[in-house]
């Protein structure tokens, strides 16, 4: 059991009164993590230490502090083995997500680091004679990043990385499921050196997340929020922001289409649908959730995704090497069974696993999914797949699109003409021509659209997300004025 503590201005701190929660592993109930319980006192303290540290932070040079990100990059891949840990008790995830998170997170710092010495600015003609007029690029503040527990290295580190290079300072609130996994990246950057107070961190006991956040974003400080996480959340966060006047970048829930065309390859079709329905047992935002298969090809491409999709390792990673490990809670399980219950009701054909008892659920496919089941609109965040069957293109992007979210996409066709165009019309932020939906890099603008939020992170996205753009004129001979 890990007894984890925040971070605020550079000191481990437990909450005030010293109250804890705790996170149980989903396969045994064992106690994973104790974490503080914060108070809104305590997160507004969080705030106060990174206003502190903003002035200095903001005013250093960009070659040092891309030498900390680096330091920081190298100091979180020396953790594999711990993250890898924390994780399988925590969340249940498997040693190979595990490595993936800890593989691109670091890239995301070493990537964060390069953007340091490329927030650029612009001189624009101006129309008063002898007046040097810029568009200039400032560190906004304190930054607020909000990280769920599904790919728990990543998101974190996405939401600090940017925000730090351009020169901001930020409090990370933690998710309620993986504090000691996301407690060990601020140990990463501390390693790395980061002056006290650039980075914070603070957790709160599940009930008290609303409170807590609200304090935060209240803050005078705060200049920029981030969040990644659910729909639901991310419409409360949206409404605090606005409230407070805040800008907010929110990632949330996705349904990623994985449109197979008739000129299908068919063996890469089925390699990147088991790759992006399956990862992490499909608790992924970019997860491939609805596979849309055009009937001339659906035969020969469904029985080689069963084929696949029931050969796919299951069980407890704490025990040795899988694919798919525990989903995160029996609330998962009991949802998700509800969904096939429903589905096999109305006329659905399972292909393979089905419903669970317990929090290892198998990779399990339905075929003949309509959009009169829920499992049809409904984000299903586990390893249940619909797959649904169509005729041919149009019917294949008309399909695509009956969606609430668009974050990720992928079509596949041998006719990359076709395919390009297809993807012009499917709404998402992100779309993959012959490669998976699941498919994330640190330069690149992670970003969705409808249901799935708004803003980008990622490469010059990021900068223009975090900083804020100044006018600044130099008026460099006498002026005239009309009176
Ligand atoms: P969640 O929304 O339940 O929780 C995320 C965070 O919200 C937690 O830190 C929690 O403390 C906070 N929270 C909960 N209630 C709150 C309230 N009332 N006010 C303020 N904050 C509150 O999300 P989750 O279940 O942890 O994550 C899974 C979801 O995240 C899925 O829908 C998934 O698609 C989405 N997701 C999106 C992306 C993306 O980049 N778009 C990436 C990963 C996950």
């Amino acid at each position: 059991m890990i007894e984890q503590q925040m971070l605020i201005g550079g000191q481990s701190v437990g909450a005030t009164g010293g109250a804890t929660f705790e996170r149980r592993n989903p396969l045994d109930g064992q106690v994973a993590t104790r974490a503080p319980a914060a108070t809104a006192d305590d997160a507004r303290a969080a705030i106060d230490a990174a206003a502190k540290a903003f002035p200095a932070w903001a005013a250093m040079g960009p070659g040092e502090r891309r030498g900390l990100l680096m330091k920081a990059a190298a100091a979180l891949e020396a953790k594999g083995e711990a993250f890898a840990a924390a994780m399988a008790a925590e969340t249940g995830s498997s040693g190979i997500w595990a490595g993936f998170n800890v593989h691109l997170a670091a890239d995301m710092f070493l990537e964060a680091a390069s953007l340091t010495t490329q927030i650029s600015g612009q001189v624009i003609p101006s129309n008063v004679p002898g007046s040097l007029a810029m568009a200039v690029r400032q560190p906004a503040g304190v930054v607020v990043g909000i990280a769920p527990w599904n790919a728990p290295i990543i998101l974190a580190v996405r939401a600090i990385a940017t925000p730090l290079a351009c020169g901001n300072t930020v409090v990370l609130k933690g998710s309620e499921l993986c504090p000691a996994t996301h407690g060990l990246i601020i140990e990463a950057l501390q390693e790395g050196g980061l002056p006290p107070g650039v980075v914070n961190f603070v957790t709160n006991a599940p009930a008290d997340a609303g409170t807590v956040v609200e304090a935060m974003i209240a803050h005078p400080a705060v200049r920029r929020v981030n969040f990644t996480g659910s729909t639901r959340v991310g419409r409360i966060i949206g409404q605090t922001a606005a409230k407070y006047l805040k800008p907010a970048i929110l990632e949330l829930g996705g349904k990623a289409p994985f449109l197979v065309l008739d000129d299908a390859d068919v063996d890469a079709a089925v390699a990147g649908a088991t790759f992006g329905a399956f990862a992490n047992s499909g608790q992924i935002c970019m997860s491939t959730e609805r596979i849309i298969v055009d009937e001339k090809v659906a035969d020969e491409f469904i029985a080689k995704l069963v084929a696949r999709a029931t050969s796919l390792p299951l069980g407890d990673p704490r025990q040795g090497p899988v694919v798919l490990g525990s989903v995160v809670d029996q609330t998962t399980v009991t949802r998700v069974n509800a969904l096939i219950d429903d589905a096999l009701a109305k006329g659905a054909k399972l292909l393979c696993g089905g419903k669970a008892d317990n929090t290892l659920m198998p990779a399990t496919l339905l075929d003949h999914v309509t959009s009169a089941m829920d499992i049809f609109y409904e984000e299903t965040f586990a390893p249940v797949k619909a797959i649904v069957r169509v005729k041919n293109v149009q019917e294949a992007i008309a399909i695509a699109n009956d969606n609430e979210f668009g974050l990720s996409a992928a079509v596949y066709g041998r006719d990359t003409a076709r395919a390009w165009q297809v993807a012009a019309r499917i709404e998402s932020g992100i779309c993959h021509i012959n490669g998976p939906t699941v498919h994330d890099e640190a330069q690149m603008p992670f970003g969705g659209v409808k249901s799935s939020g708004y803003g980008h992170f990622g490469g010059q996205a990021g900068i223009d997300a975090f900083t804020d753009t100044r006018w600044i004129t130099m008026q460099t001979t006498p002026r005239h004025y009309p009176f």
